[in-house]
């Protein structure tokens, strides 16, 4: 709030322009002040609810609603960005996707509600056995996840996998009806520096994918790492 002398257009001008939101003629009516004072704190409040509303779509709209990870929408959206960083700095890159086997059998035999459960559950434990503030999660398609592993090499992706599927394979989900196992299949790709910038995540899941099933194909419940290489755009 400017406080001004009436011949001051160039001051009152110049103050609104630095950030000022409103000004008073002097000299000031204490009345007028507070009333305005009063309108001020009603446009800052508003403001601050409107940032926050923002701010809360935004996370929804990269937000998987039932397990809280991100969703496809961000991994599409930050996995480019990623790869030209990975590319700039000389870092690796590594993904691994993770499926639940046999999950429509989870469905079938204790209902939709508890395949709900075990993914939620899933995502979780995933999410507590990574490195906070840098590996993150997006769900890819139903039961499908993709772990994002930046600055991280393919070895050491794998054995962050096997980790995975080790805590997976021992853990339980509690429902009224008793325990539910589940088990999950663990497919990992990496990217060296040099190839980041010409791989796209599509080719990057294809390779991924077909290793996936090799994984389900080869017994399940265990890990598939891609040594191989991907189609790189030339
Ligand atoms: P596999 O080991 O070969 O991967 O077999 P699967 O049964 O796990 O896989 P399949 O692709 O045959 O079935 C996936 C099922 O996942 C089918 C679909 O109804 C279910 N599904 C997808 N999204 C959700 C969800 O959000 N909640 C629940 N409860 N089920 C889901
Ligand atoms: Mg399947």
């Amino acid at each position: 709030m400017l406080l001004t002398a009436k011949d001051a257009l160039d001051d009152i001008v110049a103050g609104l322009e630095a950030g000022a939101d409103d000004y008073l003629i002097k000299p000031v009516h204490s009345a007028e002040l507070a009333a305005r004072l009063k309108t001020a704190q009603r446009i800052l409040n508003l403001e601050a609810t409107l940032k926050k509303r923002k701010e809360e779509v935004e996370r929804l709209s990269v937000t998987d609603l039932l397990t809280g990870v991100y969703n496809r929408r961000y991994l599409s959206e930050q996995l480019p960005k990623l790869l030209h960083a990975s590319h700039r700095q000389g870092r690796p890159l590594s993904l691994v996707i993770s499926d639940i086997d046999h999950f429509k059998k989870i469905n079938d035999i204790y209902g939709h509600q508890t395949g709900d459960a075990v993914l939620q559950y899933f995502a979780a434990l995933m999410q507590r056995s990574l490195r906070t503030g840098l590996d993150w999660i997006a769900r890819f398609g139903g039961k499908e996840f993709i772990v994002v592993l930046p600055e991280t090499a393919i070895d050491q992706a794998a054995v962050a996998a096997d980790r995975l599927g080790f805590l997976t394979a021992h853990s339980t989900v509690e429902i009224p009806k008793g325990p539910v196992r589940f088990a999950a299949s663990f497919r990992v790709a990496g990217v060296p520096a040099h190839l980041a910038d010409k791989v796209s995540l599509e080719a990057l899941v294809a390779a991924a994918d077909a290793a996936l099933y090799r994984a389900k194909g080869n017994g399940r419940n265990r890990t598939e790492v891609h040594q191989g290489d991907f189609p790189v755009k030339m």
